[in-house]
């Protein structure tokens, strides 16, 4: 990782001679490499859902002479693939208004206890199916300077994750905490775990540990990139300590300047 990409070019100079020229592309080279292969991961990520539905629409002329049965699960898993396609390109149109966004960070003052009070109600609609014990343990008025689209969707993101890649019944507990040094939010659950070489990977865009799982719950690989973009637009990064089989704690603070304590509990 620490090897240097030197360009070296021979230029003619004053006299007939010659200059040498050296100059290090190193950052240039990772980031052309960086650009292909965003390309190359986003065409592949729309072709596939692609394809499938092409595979379907070239068997529905005959639909008259199919079963009904199979005729409504090519509908459904046709749906079910523009529904992926549809996902990846908002997490694309997030990520690149994170990236391109203006506007400023530390303006407004987000209720976070009713963010997340709202976030806990989709996400007892999402764990009806798999009936995790779910704890939302949330100080009422503790609230941050930030852009409350940005957090609803980074907080939601670390929820739902839980939820997606614990098995069921699991347990999974939502913090939101005074600390000393500001605020801390932190996602805990007993699911899969992450093994220690895909940790540092995980903020990718669509790095996936287990591709094929990832694909069955829905994901577009994009999630955790959205959440440290915002991270970083709000001072913060996210810390990830895992193990497999044990499970997962995803978290991060704020600091005591973005931080604000109404006198009154908001409800
Ligand atoms: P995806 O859309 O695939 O969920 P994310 O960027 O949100 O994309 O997450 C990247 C990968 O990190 C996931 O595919 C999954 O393998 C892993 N991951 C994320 N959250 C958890 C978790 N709480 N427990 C175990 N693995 C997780």
């Amino acid at each position: 990782n620490s090897q240097k990409i030197l360009e070296v070019r021979i230029v003619p100079f004053v006299d007939s001679n010659l200059m040498l020229l050296i100059r290090d592309v190193t950052r240039l080279t990772q980031i052309e490499k960086m650009r292909k292969d965003f390309v190359a991961n986003v065409s592949h990520e729309l072709r596939t859902p692609l394809t499938v539905i092409n595979g379907y629409l070239e068997m529905l002329p005959d639909s008259a002479n199919l079963p009904p049965l199979m005729v409504n699960k090519a509908i459904a898993e046709m749906r079910t693939q523009s529904v992926r396609m549809q996902t990846l390109i908002e997490g694309l149109l997030q990520l690149s208004r994170i990236e391109a966004s203006n506007e400023r960070a530390f303006d407004k003052l987000v209720n976070v206890p009713q963010l997340l009070w709202q976030i806990e109600t989709e996400a007892q609609a999402l764990n009806r199916e798999k009936q995790h014990k779910l704890f939302f343990d949330i100080a009422p008025q503790l609230c941050v300077y930030g852009i409350e689209s940005e957090l609803r969707s980074a907080f939601s993101n670390l929820i739902f994750n839980a939820i997606h890649y614990t098995t069921d019944k699991g347990v999974i507990e939502v913090k939101w905490q005074m600390v000393k040094d500001g605020a801390r939010f932190s996602v805990k659950d007993n699911g899969d775990g992450i093994a220690p070489k895909d940790i540092n990977r995980l903020t990718e865009r669509f790095y996936r540990v287990d591709k094929a799982r990832s694909r069955k719950t829905g994901g577009s690989g994009l999630g955790l990139s959205i959440v440290k973009h915002v991270l970083t637009h709000h001072n913060s990064n996210l810390k990830i300590s895992s193990a497999v089989g044990v499970g997962s704690d995803f978290s991060c603070e704020f600091s005591p300047e973005l931080t604000f304590v109404t006198s009154k509990p908001i409800h």
